[in-house]
């Protein structure tokens, strides 16, 4: 495991704190004045590319993003804005209801893929808000697929099935 470093500012002069969080390390970086969670695990190195993302993108993140609810407000209009494409695919395109991704044409992909990555922003924005690294976030979700494939549960209701 690499040394953690802080999502904000990219410090590793971080010290060990005790941690609220099940299964994850907290750190705390004074500098920023923020606890960071890390899981000690393989999977996560993997994902450390989202890390250096996650730095780069709160470098252009404007101090509103720090109050909760305008990120959280802005996540789901960006989502919004994906679904908006989408549907407009199969108003103005003619495509039927049971299109995949590969009838979409390709400057519409270009379109959808801007969206995402307005997606990824405030979903790395909050995390750096909530002190998380982004390769936890996806780290955390893939551990959390696998269980649910590897247990029969991915169908379902329930957060914590
Ligand atoms: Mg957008």
């Amino acid at each position: 495991m690499p040394d953690p470093k802080c999502p904000c500012c990219n410090s590793k002069d971080l010290m060990g704190v005790h941690s609220t969080v099940e299964d994850l390390a907290a750190y705390r970086c004074e500098k920023c004045s923020i606890t960071i969670h890390l899981p000690a695990e393989k999977e996560t190195l993997d994902m450390m590319l989202l890390d250096e993302y996650q730095h780069a993108a709160h470098e252009t993140a404007l101090p509103v993003c720090r109050t909760l609810a305008y990120p959280a407000l802005k996540l789901a209009g960006e989502a919004g804005e994906v679904a908006e494409k989408v549907g407009k695919l199969y108003r103005d395109c003619n495509l039927p209801p049971d299109s995949t991704w590969d009838d979409v044409p390709d400057e519409k992909k270009t379109e959808l893929v801007k969206e995402l990555g307005d997606v990824l922003w405030y979903i790395s924005e909050i995390s750096t808000q909530l002190g998380v690294g982004l390769s936890v976030v996806a780290a955390c979700n893939v551990r959390k697929l696998k269980s649910r494939h590897e247990r029969g549960t991915l169908h379902g209701d329930g957060d914590n099935r």
